[in-house]
């Protein structure tokens, strides 16, 4: 185990500029998940970090040790791909020790401890005489993790492990990589475009958007206190809501104002110089909700969309021209064209810049 920092890394190839600068600090046996849209930047991190790339700038350091020029064979990590990456004409038992016996490190008997015990943890003792050929999806991303486990490195490097896999075996896998990594605590560094998939299984999440790091923080804080536009719109299914408003003050007290509302807005720091300008207002989905009838604390709004999901009822809506989102209770009487008086929880809205 071992914790890992990034130092101002930058990567370019020729003329895109993949990864622009940046710091991250991944604490000795954490879990870090690394999540953002295709193309911003994550597996090019990731293979910085294994050595498959080489940094422009900056510098990457392992415990107390300095990479940065060193070969992915010298770093102490094991990197599992989304592809697998087995070799086909090789046993499940050839395709885990491969790497241990080039080595030339270990004796037969320590080879042979090593691979009972990952193959036991991973439930694939019984297909060590199987070819890759031979295996389900999933079996096959069980080898391609046992070849890693048996390296006991310092860092496991994942890159969207399960995105192959379906999406019942996923849920499954990913439930088993948190145990693995619960019984390990082994550093894992886990690059994957899917929230579901960071949120769940990191205890630290890193959202990177166009080669930046955007917000590094636990699952529950990026959702409760997303710090960037981008970070408040990327998690949260459905996204958060955003509304244009206008901030008016009427003495200490502040409100968003939009087409048909004005919703006073929670003491905040920078509202002062936010008043009389336009800001967006985010809103949770669970932030909203159908008022039994309509009072001063509540705004109209058109319902243009009802989606029974069973636990509760996905309402698409329109104020003026706005449109957003919320969960109602999953037997609310409404229809698309209907109008209803809707109210907000206060305490639970963000403001952001609209640029
Ligand atoms: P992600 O993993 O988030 O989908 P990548 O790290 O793969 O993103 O890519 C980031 C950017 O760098 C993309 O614009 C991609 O096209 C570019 N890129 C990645 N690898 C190379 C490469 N070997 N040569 C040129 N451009 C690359």
């Amino acid at each position: 185990m071992t914790d890992v920092t990034l130092q101002d890394v930058r990567k370019e190839f020729d003329g895109v500029v993949a990864v622009k600068n940046i710091d991250l600090q991944i604490p000795d046996g954490a879990f870090v998940t690394v999540v953002g849209p295709s193309g911003c930047g994550k597996s090019t991190t990731l293979r910085l970090i294994a050595g498959l790339e080489q940094a422009t700038e900056g510098t990457i350091q392992m415990g107390d040790q300095e990479v940065t020029g060193v070969e992915p064979k010298d770093r102490d990590v094991a990197m599992v791909f989304q592809n697998y990456a087995l070799y086909p004409h090789m046993t499940v038992r050839r395709n885990i020790t491969f790497g241990m016996k080039s080595a030339g490190d270990f004796s037969d008997e320590e080879i042979d401890r090593q691979v009972e015990e990952a193959t036991a943890v991973l439930d694939i003792d019984d297909l060590l005489d199987r070819k890759p050929g031979e295996l389900s999806g999933g079996e096959r991303q069980r080898v391609a993790l046992g070849r890693a486990l048996v390296r006991d490195p310092e860092v496991f490097l994942m890159d969207e492990p399960l995105s192959n896999l379906d999406a019942k075996l996923r849920i499954k896998m990913r439930a088993e990589l948190a145990k693995l990594h619960s019984e390990f605590e082994t550093t894992t560094i886990y690059v994957t475009h899917d929230q579901t998939e960071a949120m769940t299984l990191g205890d630290r999440v890193v959202v990177m958007n166009d080669g930046r790091i955007q917000q590094v923080d636990s699952p529950q804080r990026l959702y409760d206190y997303p710090e960037t536009r981008f970070v408040a719109e990327f998690i949260g299914d459905p996204a958060m809501n955003m509304l244009s408003v206008d901030i008016s003050r009427d003495g200490t007290e502040y409100e968003a104002v939009g087409p048909s509302f004005r919703i006073p807005l929670p003491e905040a720091d920078g509202l002062e110089t936010a008043a009389g300008a336009k800001a967006l207002l985010g809103v949770r989905p669970e932030s909203l909700s159908v008022a039994d009838s309509a009072d001063r604390s509540s705004f109209p709004a058109e319902v243009t969309v009802t989606e029974p999901l069973g636990d509760s009822l996905l309402l698409e809506c329109r104020t003026g021209d706005q449109e957003f989102k919320l969960h109602a209770e999953p037997r609310t009487a409404v229809e698309p064209g209907d109008r209803v008086p809707l109210t907000v929880e206060t305490e639970r809205l963000h403001l952001f810049d609209p640029q």
